[in-house]
């Protein structure tokens, strides 16, 4: 997902733009650009990262109170100077950036060719330019050009606009992607995230879907693309400045890692009740009666938050006895699922706006069941899609690769399953026994990010391997899933998560001198299931680095490295295993000179299908 900051006020423009723009580099960073709308309209995009744009916005010497800036995560054409947003008309009055995807801009394009509009780039957003352009022609009305040209345009936006005929007028809107309106004295904002403007104002509305907001300096309104006016609710933005900066560390990443003992019990803060083996979820209230009665539970996400999601069944199934299953979104809105009404499908995003699960969540509403959601975000599409939620309270996720995030969707998932478990078989003195192990957790992550520096020096080890395996069984195996995911994002090494015993049904040909085999081996009881693994590995000259838990007396005889991690209830050792996992994945990334924050072709948030 990209990023978009505008402003409208009395203070420079291009300062306000580009700090939020940097502030969002995160999601989207192929190239960045910036107009400014005074008078006359000026343009400045740059192919790379926003200190590009910083000095040829310098170089240009930008000035302006009315202007609108841009990251972009390309879809339609390379990330080049030219793709870059904002994009503009042939006679230079408008200018637009845009988030997510046109999908009939093949269709509009052709339209306005005949009509003599003449195409720069290779984006679908330079088409919704010329259009709202086409009809700003006929309605001398940048408002309503926007309004018309939306109506007719399929697909998803999040945009802001401005015109130099209008320079009083800043227009954003939504559909899918996000965007909002920072509320400010003397001075509007729109920004596809809160932290872009944090700095300026704490005020702000969330736009809705196909709905527009018409900014000047001292005020602001908003209708629907249908041209109904539409109340807006100001909302305060709940994180600080201190929660989107590094805070001393070399990396968001990092430091979002050590932030893990933390943000895990701001997940269970106030909702466990540890002397009575429950919990109490006040998002999930309206429908906690569809969840006691359910008779299916389908998670559905992508990414980490899936790996989070097959924990989810093992600990459900475990727990509460209820069939669970877990779907890829982008797989479940595709084919034609069989969903009930007795079924609740339980959507897990950190930012709320995964399209793909968004997308999913629609679906299965549609079909009748409960929808409910696991997101960080407040506010964002997916909160307000589902039927209920919990928060994830951990804070802006500002790394790429997900870790916090990771750890407090596990942290949600127990409640849930917790919850589940105490309204179907499971008896309080087994459900205090969960709760207070619970409650151990984040010290146990303590423990094990104290130790940080052996990890390091692993790390140091393997860093120029080629590929890594990782294993792990039972609750251990979306971990591995989890392990190998994190390095291929941040270090593209090439990386593999499998099911320990299943190695043997293909990928132990890979396995030589050269391997390193991460194998979580903690004790439960198929601890001498996975060590067998293990032997297999060793038998043929793979480099094991073993997860273990303190106290194991055993494993060092088989492994190379061993890493432990303290001692807790099978189901819980997810939320400590990972840890290490997302320290070596940094370190190894670290020691091949990657760029951790912002590793290549990804984005933070994927809004686009
Ligand atoms: N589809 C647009 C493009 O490729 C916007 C991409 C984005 O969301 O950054 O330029």
């Amino acid at each position: 997902m990209c990023g978009i900051v505008g402003y409208i006020g009395s203070k420079n423009a291009t300062s306000v733009i580009l700090t939020g723009l940097k502030r969002l580099e995160y999601r989207g960073y192929d190239s960045a650009g910036i107009a400014l709308a005074n008078g006359s309209l000026t343009v400045c995009k740059k192919a790379g990262k926003v200190v590009e744009l910083e000095k040829a916005v310098k170089a240009a010497q930008l000035r302006g109170t009315l202007g609108i800036g841009h990251t972009r995560w390309a879809t339609h054409g390379a990330p080049n100077d030219v793709n870059a947003h904002p994009h503009t008309d042939m006679e230079n009055t408008i200018a637009l950036v845009h988030n997510g995807i046109i999908e009939n801009y093949a269709a509009i394009k052709q339209r306005l060719q005949k009509q003599g509009y003449v195409f720069r780039s290779e984006t679908d957003t330079e088409v919704l330019t010329m259009f709202i352009h086409s009809f700003y022609t006929k309605t001398k009305n940048l408002e309503e050009a926007v309004r018309l040209a939306l109506c007719e345009v399929e697909g998803a936006f999040g945009i802001a606009v401005v015109s130099t005929l209008e320079p009083n007028v800043l227009i954003g809107a939504r559909r899918g992607s996000p965007l909002l309106v920072g509320v400010g004295e003397g001075e509007n904002f729109l920004a596809s995230d809160a932290s872009a403007i944090l700095q300026h104002t704490r005020n702000v509305i969330y736009l809705q879907d196909d709905e527009m907001a018409i900014l000047t300096k001292d005020g602001y309104t908003t209708k629907t693309i249908d041209n109904e006016t539409t109340d807006s609710i100001i909302h305060e933005v709940e994180f600080d400045l201190e929660s989107i900066e590094k805070g001393g560390f070399d990396h968001f990443m990092l430091k979002e890692i050590h932030e893990q003992p933390r943000t895990f019990k701001d997940c269970f803060r106030g909702r466990l009740l540890a002397s009575e083996g429950t919990v109490r979820l006040g998002g999930l209230n309206p429908v906690l009666d569809k969840l006691r009665r359910a008779q299916r539970i389908i998670f559905t996400a992508c990414g980490t938050s899936w790996h989070s999601a097959l924990v989810g069944e093992y600990i459900i199934e475990q727990l509460a006895g209820i069939p669970v299953e877990v779907e890829y979104a982008s797989e479940f809105r595709y084919r034609n699922p069989v969903i009930t009404p007795d079924d609740v499908v339980i959507a897990i995003s950190q930012s709320g706006e995964t399209a793909d699960t968004l997308a999913a969540i629609k679906e299965a509403k549609l079909k009748g069941a409960t929808a409910i959601g696991l997101v960080n975000v407040v506010g964002s599409s997916i909160a307000r899609e589902t039927d209920a939620g919990i928060y994830l309270h951990a804070g802006p996720e500002i790394g790429v690769a997900s870790t916090k995030a990771f750890t407090s969707q596990l942290a949600a998932i127990m409640l849930v399953a917790l919850y589940l478990g105490r309204t179907r078989r499971l008896s309080q003195r087994d459900g205090m026994e969960i709760a207070q192990a619970i409650e151990r957790v984040p010290e146990q992550i303590q423990a094990i990010l104290d130790h940080s520096s052996q990890i390091q020096s692993i790390a140091k080890k393997y860093a120029k391997a080629q590929n890594f395996l990782y294993l792990g069984r039972g609750y251990h195996f979306p971990v591995a899933l989890e392990g190998a995911l994190k390095l291929k994002e941040i270090s593209y090494i090439h990386a593999e998560g499998y099911p320990a015993a299943e190695m043997k049904h293909g990928p132990i040909a890979l396995i030589d001198e050269n391997m390193p085999v991460v194998c979580i081996a903690t004790q439960d009881e198929i601890y001498d299931k996975v060590l067998s693994n293990i032997q297999e590995v060793r038998a043929r000259n793979g480099k094991i680095i073993a997860i273990a838990t303190e106290g194991d007396t055993r494993i060092a005889e088989f492994a190379e490295h061993v890493i432990t991690i303290p001692n807790t209830l099978p189901m819980l050792t997810p939320v400590l295993s990972v840890i290490p996992l997302q320290l070596l994945a940094y370190y190894v990334a670290v020691e091949r000179g990657c760029n951790v924050d912002m590793p290549r072709n990804l984005a933070k948030s994927v809004t686009v299908e």
